[in-house]
């Protein structure tokens, strides 16, 4: 039996078995404004800023995306990508690293991204050539581009894109439009630190500001105040129930998250799943 798996994997070498879910993947381009695009296609939404200086990428998907994505990206500019930018290290953000790294192109991460993905031993080409500690800024297409670092939220290192003058930014996995977040709390994420990061984010943006989301569709500070509104509602409705000790199996039979079954409860995210990682990270919280 063994022989025959050990056979099944050579034939079928696990490439392949990936290619497969990404076979029908399309890479679309949404604009926002002159030289500024939303591509999505499969995992975290991607921001590109093209022009006179080349193209500067955020997050790069699945490696099996990388040709489709590069095509996509052909089709807006004819000129290189000179760096793309890891939001944080997610496997659906950071993927396409080794493939846009073999090319040389430089990526750039939070120190803790390049510290995450160097544990994980990831080849070289993966890793960030450049990391910063807490803000960085690129000078391109007459952009001044920020990157600013929010610790211990969605993971231990979410960085969040400011297109200053353009009104636009990327907010990595604190912002999920189009359901529950995920709270990666092996990696350092927490539910209160996540609400504390979007509330930082939200004073730096205004009624007009463009959001990119980690996924889900573009979107404003609206639905952003929106949604932290929720997970701030959701941490008081939980608070109690630890101050009370309760035990994640209890929290989970009560009839909590109801309200959401019709929205948030039909993201990708499972309320239960959500209560799970949200919980958990209040009770570590008090350890
Ligand atoms: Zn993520």
């Amino acid at each position: 039996m063994r022989i025959i798996i050990y056979l099944l994997v050579l034939v079928f070498p696990a490439t392949i078995w990936a290619q497969g879910r990404f076979d029908d993947v399309e890479i679309t381009a949404t604009k926002i404004s002159d030289g500024l695009y939303m591509l999505q296609g499969s995992g975290g939404n991607m921001g590109i800023s093209i022009g006179e200086d080349g193209v500067f990428l955020i997050d790069d998907q699945y490696a099996p995306l990388t040709d489709k994505i590069l095509a996509a990206i052909k089709k807006l500019s004819d000129k290189e990508i000179h760096f793309v930018f890891n939001t944080h290290y997610h496997d659906d953000h950071t993927g396409g690293n080794e493939n846009l790294g073999k090319m040389n192109i430089d990526i750039a991460a939070h120190d803790k991204v390049y510290e995450r993905l160097h544990s994980q031993n990831v080849p070289k080409e993966a890793l960030p050539i450049i990391s910063f500690n807490d803000e960085m800024t690129f000078h391109m297409n007459g952009l001044t581009i920020r990157t600013r670092f929010y610790p211990n939220a969605h993971t231990e290192s979410d960085s969040v894109i400011y297109f200053e003058g353009r009104n636009v930014i990327h907010t990595g996995d604190l912002f999920e439009q189009s359901g529950y977040p995920y709270i990666d709390i092996e990696a350092g994420g927490s539910f209160i630190g996540m609400i504390n990061a979007v509330d930082n984010v939200l004073k730096s943006i205004d009624d007009q500001t463009i959001i990119i989301p980690g996924h889900g569709s573009l979107s404003n500070k609206a639905e952003l105040e929106n949604y932290n509104m929720v997970l701030k509602k959701i941490y008081d409705e939980l608070t109690p129930l630890a101050d009370k000790g309760l035990s994640i199996e209890d929290v989970i039979k009560l009839p909590l998250l109801n309200e959401y079954k019709d929205s948030w409860g039909k993201g990708d995210i499972r309320g239960e799943t959500f209560l799970k990682f949200a919980y958990n990270s209040i009770l570590k919280e008090r350890k």
